[in-house]
């Protein structure tokens, strides 16, 4: 495999983000960020410890309250959101190296998919900043009652690895057009396009202290939770970190958003167009290796034609091509870390020793980096654990079903309720299955399609609150209701 380093850029910033301000550590530390192609050491970064984190809450906090931010017109504030996305835009191949160097996803991916995306979603919620408004209330009496949409506060903001800059765009886009200021953690695995991010902001303009950035472990994530100064949190991780934010967060009864993980259900009924189903089933499972958390996990087939399905999409599952994410025609990349990769290949032993037929895949590829084969496993029952875990990784798991009452039950049987898809020419089925499937998305006859325009977040487990569109602006937003006497 050709070096990964081939076509690296260069890593400008390490060290904290703070009030305008790069800095090391008040506590001097640094941790490793891991090339995940060859398992060397990228660079070391700094990690924020709770004097960080303080200092960062009042740089927010500063910045909120009596800073050029309070004082700037909604639409001036626009105005910079949309310079970043220009300065994005003007940087997408360097962002998208940067991506790809310290996550190991395909470039082409990162070019194709990450930056448009995030770009958007920053133009997206910069057209909102100034179209935040209230209403006007009747009242008995005589009165004049409205609302005020005011921004919520200072916001931490915690994001996982799986899509760094992605995950920034989308918690920075709605904090933004609202007027909040932010504290922001990026995954200590991926930190480096977040650093950068930042580094383009202050170039747009951001006045000092409206957006920071402390890097480190979950430790320095549970710092900004448990910090009096910050108002809210929005998250995004695994429901056990989730959890344990929950409980931190309860002391000062922050507001709380998640967007949290899933097994959902990939429908592929007999009537379906099926080349369409099997490259969704693919798309939807092995894209970004597999770590999404509304990955097409479980992917039920029906029974009259479940055979021929399993043997295109593994006929499929065969051509991706794996190996130095750099090289434009890589499809598949290294897992992010080894903790993933380790847990992926202990899932697929389970696969194996309970009972589940593994049609290809299944080892690790090559002898250094995270990769993985895609992996597809037949014959598998809903209590396997490889059908009811999330494996964050390339692990299809294939399984029949044969009537429409029997599928939206078992597609229902998870704790999760993040996405779900559906794949029939049948328009009535396909309605009964996006009203009856608890998931925060449904899609039908396609998979992942996303847009900064359309809320996305989890029923049960799967998370709380919506980001994207319109929905994301309440999470950063709080209604103030002023009565005045007209007597
Ligand atoms: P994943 O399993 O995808 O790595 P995690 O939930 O462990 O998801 O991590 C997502 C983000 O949450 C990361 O930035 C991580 O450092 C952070 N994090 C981990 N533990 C905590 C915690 N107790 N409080 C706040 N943030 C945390």
């Amino acid at each position: 495999m050709t070096s990964a380093i081939i076509g690296a850029p260069k890593i400008r910033q390490t060290n904290l983000f703070i009030g305008g301000k790069w800095q090391e550590s008040r506590g001097g530390k640094r941790f490793p960020t891991v090339n995940p192609v060859n398992e060397q050491l990228i660079v070391e970064v700094a990690e924020g410890n709770e004097a960080d984190v303080d200092a960062a809450v009042k740089a927010a906090r500063s910045a909120f309250e009596s800073g050029p931010w309070s004082k700037m017109d909604a639409r001036d504030r626009g105005r910079l959101m949309n310079k970043l996305a220009d300065l994005m835009e003007a940087n997408l191949d360097e962002l998208a190296a940067l991506e790809t160097l310290d996550n190991g996803k395909p470039i082409s991916d990162a070019k194709a998919a990450d930056l448009p995306l995030a770009i958007d979603c920053i133009r997206y919620y910069a057209g909102w900043a100034d179209k935040l408004t209230g209403d006007t209330i009747p009242i008995r009496g005589n009165y004049f009652c409205y609302t005020r949409r005011e921004p919520v506060g200072v916001v931490g903001q915690i994001i996982p690895w799986n899509f760094p800059i992605l995950m920034t765009a989308w918690k920075w886009g709605p904090a933004l057009a609202s007027g909040c200021t932010i504290v922001m953690k990026p995954a200590e695995q991926t930190p480096l396009t977040c650093l950068r991010l930042a580094e383009l902001a202050h170039e747009a303009g951001f006045p000092d202290g409206v957006i920071n950035i402390v890097t480190g472990y979950g430790q320095t994530g549970a710092a900004i939770v448990r910090h009096p100064g910050v108002d809210k949190i929005a998250f995004t991780g695994h429901y056990e970190t989730a959890q344990k934010i929950m409980i931190d967060a309860a002391q000062t009864l922050k507001r709380i958003t998640f967007e949290l993980g899933g097994k959902s259900p990939n429908v592929v009924f007999a009537d379906a167009d099926i080349d369409a189903a099997v490259a969704g089933a693919e798309f939807g499972l092995f894209f970004n290796q597999g770590q999404c958390c509304c990955a097409g996990s479980r992917l039920f087939v029906e029974q009259s034609i479940y055979d021929t399905f399993v043997e295109k999409v593994v006929a499929r599952a065969k051509t991706r091509r794996l190996g130095d994410p750099f090289d434009p025609k890589t499809t598949q990349g290294p897992q992010v870390d080894a903790d993933q990769f380790n847990k992926i290949l202990s899932y697929i032993d389970k696969g194996k020793s309970e009972g589940a037929q593994c049609l290809t895949g299944g080892r690790r590829f090559g002898n250094t980096g995270f990769f993985v084969e895609p992996t597809v496993f037949a014959n598998v029952t809903d209590d396997m654990s490889i059908a009811r875990d999330e494996i964050f990784g390339p692990v299809l798991s294939i399984l029949p079903f044969k009537t429409t009452e029997e599928i939206i039950e078992r597609a229902n049987s998870t704790y999760y309720g993040l996405a779900a898809a559906v794949w029939t020419r049948d328009v009535v089925k396909a309605h009964q299955f996006a009203a009856r499937v608890r998931a925060g998305t449904i899609w039908v006859n396609c998979y992942d399609v996303f847009d900064a325009a359309a809320p996305f977040g989890g029923f049960k487990m799967s998370g709380m609150g919506r980001e994207l569109g319109a929905a994301a602006l309440a999470n950063y937003t709080e209604s103030k209701t002023v009565t005045m006497s007209l007597a």
